[in-house]
């Protein structure tokens, strides 16, 4: 029998980049305000849910959790706890942020893509990602955010969001020699 080298176990801490990957849907409901990315739009209905809704920003805290290999938004914010009620989701995503923070990361860029039959997402798409750049302190042309139609998928009554991001190894976290 061939006997394998034991291979030095790699830590967390010693990766430069962590990837996380993000993804929420909510369905639409007629007579609560519509928060897309922290931002709210003119529009008849909202998206629905325990907390205000914001798929984009559920998204995004579900990716930044997964980068670090953390909880996830429904774990920590669980919906049967009354406390979270239709919270704003920026504390979600802040908790999420605190924690890639203690983690040593920060983030580099984002990319999402939401689909929804309706509002069109491009006459607020410049708002958007101004407010997620402000929420996550980096640059707005590091926040990517494309819509698309849920053309073939039946889905005409829900909003769904996907989120990638890519973290590094934040400075003012840098390993003390
Ligand atoms: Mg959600």
């Amino acid at each position: 029998m061939v006997k394998t080298k034991a291979k030095t176990k790699a830590t967390a801490s010693n990766l430069p980049t962590r990837i996380g990957f993000g993804w929420d849907s909510h369905a639409f409901k007629t007579g609560i305000p519509l928060l897309i990315g922290g931002v709210k739009l003119d529009y008849d209905k909202g998206l629905g849910g325990h907390s205000d809704g914001d798929v984009l920003l559920h998204a995004i805290t579900d990716a930044l959790l997964g980068g670090i290999a953390g909880p996830d938004i429904g774990t920590l914010f669980p919906p049967s706890d009354p406390q979270w009620k239709g919270a704003d989701s920026v504390v979600f995503l802040q908790e999420a942020l605190r924690r890639i923070a203690a983690a040593g990361y920060a983030v580099a860029n984002l990319d999402s893509t939401l689909i929804l039959n309706a509002p069109k997402i491009g006459p607020h798409a410049a708002e958007i990602r101004s407010r997620v750049a402000s929420l996550l302190g980096i640059p707005e042309d590091c926040v990517g955010l494309k819509a698309k139609t849920p053309e073939g998928l039946n889905n005409d009554n829900a909003a769904v969001a996907h989120v990638v991001v890519f973290l590094t190894k934040s400075r003012r976290k840098s390993p003390s020699r």
